[in-house]
């Protein structure tokens, strides 16, 4: 069976020790594509060397919200590098976007709630909203222009997200909101502007019973499938695949676990894993793939 990963960090220093075995790994649970982002302009190389050497792998390049503070003044001009770089693989029978536009988006979280000493916040300067938004914005019309996919990050902001994406060109074959938990009233809304959303394995938790059922009621023709790996673990029973914690102990998440997600969401769902897939596949081609 194919899966599709519509969000990951597979370049992230936490998997770089383990790259053979979490690529052998992703082969052997059926996972054919996966879509990596890059959040910063260090990793935007990294993501671009995973791809060339794995054809799973689709590149995107981004600045993440919470990476936002730290840009270069060149920040720009090292995006355009990467996105105009000739794609890492073409076949002539897979007609195949250069790369997408993400990880990008708008986070309010890192203002208002995290800890001033959450590690995963450590030595990065926490951009205010406003500047956020400008970074958001200018990324997405690229992404509108070029006919980019764009993955958006969003946390505490989805009132704002919304007024942003109803005043601004977005990308004709729509955009991907990652591990969307916002207001289920919004769904509509958002997706009537070309949203895609995609369910992490995260939300397996007891305490997401909320986002299950959005997911669950989601129309299906905008449902996406996604790790975040090495970030958000799935709740530990359901984990088929581990890794050692990072070096700091931090718990990582093995991207192959993508499969225990897809058969979690089916039941979900009330369908059958291969439904799922097979409707789940279109839409990321849509998406992501093709045109
Ligand atoms: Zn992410």
């Amino acid at each position: 069976m194919n899966l599709y990963d519509a969000h990951n960090h597979l370049q992230d220093a936490w998997l770089a020790p383990h790259r053979p075995r979490v690529f052998a790994d992703l082969a052997a649970a059926g996972v054919g594509r996966v879509v990596v982002n890059g959040t910063c302009e260090t990793d935007w190389p990294e993501v671009a060397a995973l791809a060339q050497e794995n054809s799973v792998v689709l590149p995107s390049y981004g600045l993440h919200p919470w990476d936002a503070g730290n840009r270069t003044p060149d920040w720009q001009k090292n995006l355009l590098t990467h996105l105009d770089a000739p794609p890492p693989h073409s076949s002539p029978s897979f007609h195949s976007p250069r790369a997408a536009v993400g990880e990008i988006g708008l986070d309010r979280w890192i203002l208002d709630r995290a800890r001033p000493d959450d590690p995963r916040l450590a030595g990065l300067r926490r951009a205010p909203i406003a500047e956020q938004t400008e970074i958001f914005l200018w990324q997405l019309a690229l992404a509108a222009e070029r006919h980019l996919p764009a993955s958006i990050h969003c946390l505490d902001a989805f009132g704002l997200l919304h007024d942003l994406l109803r005043a601004a060109k977005l990308p004709a074959r729509g955009f991907l909101l990652h591990a969307y938990s916002g207001p289920a009233e919004m769904v509509k809304n958002f997706a009537d502007l070309g949203a895609h959303f995609s369910f992490n394995g995260a939300f397996l938790a007891p305490r997401h019973a909320r986002l299950r059922a959005l997911y669950a009621a989601l129309p299906a023709d905008r449902l996406l499938v996604e790790t975040d790996a090495p970030a958000m673990r799935l709740p530990a029973p359901l984990e088929k695949f581990t890794l050692p914690p990072a070096a700091d102990g931090s718990a990582i998440n093995h991207p192959a676990n993508l499969a225990a997600t897809y058969a979690a969401l089916a039941e979900l769902r009330g369908v059958s894993v291969e439904i799922l897939a097979g409707q789940v596949k279109s839409n990321f081609n849509k998406l992501f793939d093709h045109g």
